[in-house]
């Protein structure tokens, strides 16, 4: 007998649901599997199920009398794709994915998922995104205002994302000590994965450039003394950035330099910092964006990828709402840039990724 396409059918833990897995090309015919697993899973992960074959969930959205079945026809009854528990929200067809897709993980290191702009469709966004392979999301902070949200979706998709604490330098106003008091009190219950984003904007406004600098070096030393990486935000800034950097940075400081738009003297610079990566983000894909003329001499051992998300959206989405699902986008430029496959930038930024949230140590 051929076997073409094998569904296997798996109840969730949590609710009444079946979620059904995809092996993909097993060869022809149908065979439907029906078994149960316990296991906690989220929608959208990878899971081992068998030592030599990766699964890519997808929800049932077909019902057929008292029996779930997921047949990878579209849904025809609306209230199967309605959110329940919160488990899913969205239905996504996988068929389209060639073998290898199906195993490639993406690692954005820095995405505001929780912000404001995902009111609406937050666990969508996050659903589309586990479709798209996307596995580890790094959530920076921005100020007191934006914790509660931030840790939230933490709690929200413990296995997908990790969050960091810091105040923006776009935040350093008259009051930043109380600011700065209210962060180092949340980072000091643990649990986060970086201080950030910290560092300093000139851009929009240079009115609290000292007070920009003192609340960058003293989480610097909050960094040092916690061993934990920093997520560098720099905006029109990068020299005087630099000259804190040489002042204070020392074996014990590692981090990422977020969203890295400098040119190629900037570059050697940020990479000289021996623990340090750069962050290759949405402006990659830009037009005149400049980074495709430098990144071709960056070491790949050194690159990280991240949406930023909601802001700077790659092409085709340039100046509409960025989510962290766009991440491949990003990834498949920066593969043309480099002369590696797709497979190979996503394996190697996340390996990377992992190295700079030590999440291997
Ligand atoms: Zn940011």
């Amino acid at each position: 007998m051929q076997i073409n396409d094998i569904i296997i059918l798996l109840r969730f833990e949590l609710a009444d649901y079946f979620v059904g897995a995809l092996f993909d090309r097993v060869n022809s015919g149908n065979v439907r599997v029906a078994i149960h697993y316990s296991a906690k899973l989220n929608f959208g992960q990878v899971v081992d199920f068998h030592p030599a074959v990766h699964l890519h969930f997808e929800i049932a959205h077909h019902r057929s009398g008292k029996n779930d079945v997921a047949d990878g026809t579209k849904p025809n009854n609306k209230d199967l794709c309605q959110e329940k528990n919160g488990i899913f929200s969205n239905v996504t067809d996988f068929r389209h994915l060639q073998p290898n897709e199906f195993t490639m993980q993406f690692f954005d290191t820095h995405a505001h998922m929780y912000a404001e702009a995902f009111a609406e469709d937050r666990i969508a966004c996050m659903e589309r995104a586990f479709a798209e392979g996307v596995k580890m999301v790094a959530l920076p902070n921005i100020d007191s205002g934006s914790m509660v949200p931030m840790q939230d979706l933490c709690t929200r998709f413990p296995e997908n994302t990790i969050g960091m604490m810091g105040l923006h330098p776009g935040s350093v106003k008259e009051n930043f000590e109380e600011e700065l008091g209210i962060i180092k009190k949340e980072l000091d219950k643990g649990g986060f994965h970086a201080v950030g984003e910290i560092g300093l904007d000139l851009y929009w406004d240079k009115t609290f450039f000292h007070q920009q600098v003192e609340a960058f070096v003293t989480q610097i030393n909050w960094a040092k003394e916690k061993k934990l990486p920093i997520a560098i935000h720099v905006r029109e800034a990068f020299t005087e950035l630099f000259k804190i950097m040489d002042e204070h940075c020392d074996e014990r400081l590692s981090g990422v330099f977020h969203c890295f738009t400098g040119n190629g003297d900037d570059m050697k610079k940020a990479l000289a910092y021996p623990n340090f990566y750069l962050g290759i983000g949405g402006v990659v894909t830009f037009k005149n964006g400049g980074l495709d003329k430098i990144l071709p001499d960056a070491d790949i051992t050194r690159l990280v990828l991240e949406t930023d998300a909601p802001y700077l959206a790659p092409v085709p989405f340039r100046g509409k709402r960025n989510e962290t699902g766009y991440i491949k986008l990003i990834a498949e430029k920066l593969a043309e840039i480099k002369g590696m496959t797709v497979a190979e930038i996503a394996d190697q930024t996340t390996t990377n990724a992992r190295k700079l949230f030590k999440l291997d140590e």
